[in-house]
């Protein structure tokens, strides 16, 4: 029976490994992959301590670091992924993809969260996924040198992408469905003062054209359609919380997000914390994760030792 079971490998479940580890509770790490979402991210600015660090480097930090402690009290399973989390007598069962079953006194869920698809709504998007459609820039990117593509998302995803594509594309087209850009202004800023960038707000996307490949996308603009021809469509329209194997065990709100208690990160489920993007907080950084995930650890070590 372990103290604790941490789910992830992101910059919350990392910085609960440690933290768990040195206060020496018997605690497992069962991580999908290390590193979490900004692995894709060519650069990071703002993880304290490093003015500069690829997304790659910091996965690997992440996992340097945990890794220092395993042993008596750290045990690690990397690659496999948490498929349920069930009640038991003396706390829960947690169970994998890969057939394993461990039980555990207490759970922090750090699973984060993956991309937003398109609606079904828009035509053309499901049969265009992978032939110019596509949601991760930093693998697909480089194959649309010299080419006009699209951005769809006006937040720092969406901004962070163009920023990318703009240093090989002919032309980035960012379109967003709000009103205003949700990005950083700093990044709005610079990004839209590029030369061959541009940036249309108030867009409804409705058919991504296009018959083996992508050619083009259709958009309405108050109620006004329009064409734009685009070899490349790059979605960045937000998460969806990696929380499916909790459902019926814990609380989630509408958005399947685990519903913490700000102060301890508790969930309403006693035995259970969740730090990160997998719960309702309101900003999702990577400092700001690795933070929750300790404050979670502090409330856990004293949950199992002065209960
Ligand atoms: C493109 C991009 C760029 C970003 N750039 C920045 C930036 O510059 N600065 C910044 O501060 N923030 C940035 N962010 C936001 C930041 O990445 C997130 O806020 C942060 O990663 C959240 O951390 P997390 O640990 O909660 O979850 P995540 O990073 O989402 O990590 C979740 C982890 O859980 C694992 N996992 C998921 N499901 C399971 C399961 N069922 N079982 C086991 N493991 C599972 C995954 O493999 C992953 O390791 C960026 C986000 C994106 C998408």
């Amino acid at each position: 029976m372990f103290d604790l079971i941490i789910i992830g490998g992101g910059p919350a479940a990392a910085s609960g490994a440690v933290y768990a580890a040195r206060k020496q509770l018997k605690t497992l790490l069962i991580a999908g992959e290390f590193g979490g979402q900004s692995v894709v991210s060519e650069k990071i600015f703002n993880w304290i301590g490093t003015p500069e660090i690829s997304g790659a480097d910091l996965a690997k930090s992440f996992k340097d670091h945990v890794k220092y402690y395993e042993g008596e009290f750290l045990t690690i399973k990397e690659g496999s992924l948490v498929e349920k989390v069930a009640k038991t007598d003396g706390g829960f069962s947690v169970s994998t993809n890969k057939g394993e079953n461990f039980d555990t006194k207490t759970i922090l869920v750090a699973s984060g969260s993956s991309r937003r698809k398109l609606p079904d709504t828009v035509v053309g998007a499901n049969q265009l996924e992978h032939k110019g459609l596509t949601y991760c820039a930093t693998c697909d990117g480089p194959m649309f040198s010299g080419l006009d593509v699209v951005v769809l998302g006006g937040g720092n995803a969406g901004f962070e992408t163009a920023a990318q594509l703009l240093a090989y594309t002919k032309s980035v087209t960012l379109i967003h469905r709000g009103a205003e850009f949700k990005a950083d202004k700093i990044t709005v800023d610079k990004v839209l003062s590029h030369p061959k960038m541009t940036g249309i707000l108030n867009a409804e996307v409705t058919e991504i054209l296009g018959d083996k490949f992508v050619s083009g996308i259709k958009f309405k603009v108050d109620g006004e359609e329009k064409t734009l021809d685009a070899k490349g469509i790059f979605v960045e329209i937000g998460q969806i919380p990696n929380t499916s194997f909790l459902e019926g065990v814990v609380t989630l709100d509408d958005y399947k997000r685990v519903k913490i208690d700000p102060w301890r990160k508790s969930s309403e489920v006693p035995g259970i914390w969740a730090a990160g993007d997998c719960t309702n907080i309101l900003y999702h950084q990577n400092n700001i994760a690795a933070g929750d995930a300790v404050t979670a650890i502090e409330d856990i070590y004293m949950f199992l030792h002065t209960k």
